[in-house]
């Protein structure tokens, strides 16, 4: 008899953000596209934030939120997904870091680290970004980013002292 190979579910976790058009119905559109799709689980979403944009042109606020699914898909065919589900709402990409209907970045893939042309997970700025952590912290506090080996309640708490120092 065969036994049926054990395929495990990853947590990982996705911001997302949207400065353009109706920028809840679009955080909304993105997270149930994402949960639709085959071998993806919800696990939870945070509130959603309204922030400032960082770098790039002038441009409208952001709504903001971090969304926790646990997964069968490898990393890279997720990135493919997430592309996927950018295009068909109508991100176009002109200027680096400018508006967007919807950006879709994975932050965290379980304990796994990518580091090629196409991907780096964890992402490489979310640590700095109060964007990333406020709504992070709020779903998932205890989770340990695995390049820095702290949990993100002490990402956040560090870029929070670290802010406040330099304004
Ligand atoms: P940004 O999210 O920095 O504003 P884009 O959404 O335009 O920029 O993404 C630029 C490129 O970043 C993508 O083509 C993708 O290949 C790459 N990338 C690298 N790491 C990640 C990640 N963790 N999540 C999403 N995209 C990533
Ligand atoms: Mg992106």
């Amino acid at each position: 008899m065969k036994y049926a190979k054990k395929i495990s579910m990853m947590p990982v976790y996705i911001g997302m953000g949207s400065n353009i058009g109706n920028r809840e119905e679009n955080l909304c559109t993105a997270c149930k596209r994402i949960i639709a799709i085959r071998g993806i689980q919800m696990m939870r979403c945070s509130r959603f934030y309204e922030t400032a944009p960082i770098g790039g042109p002038l441009q409208p606020m952001f709504l903001n939120a971090v969304l926790g699914i646990k997964t069968v898909i490898s990393p890279h065919k997720l990135l493919e997904q997430f592309q996927g589900i950018e295009i068909l709402m109508g991100r176009t990409r002109t200027v680096k870091w400018g508006p967007r209907t919807i950006d879709i970045d994975i932050l965290i893939y379980g304990d796994k680290i990518v580091d090629d042309d196409r991907l780096k997970i964890p992402h490489s700025l979310m640590h700095t970004r109060l964007f990333v952590l406020e709504p992070f912290v709020e779903i998932a506090p205890n989770v340990v980013h695995p390049g820095l080996q702290k949990t993100i309640l002490h990402l956040y708490r560090e870029l929070q002292t670290s802010l406040s120092v330099t304004a």
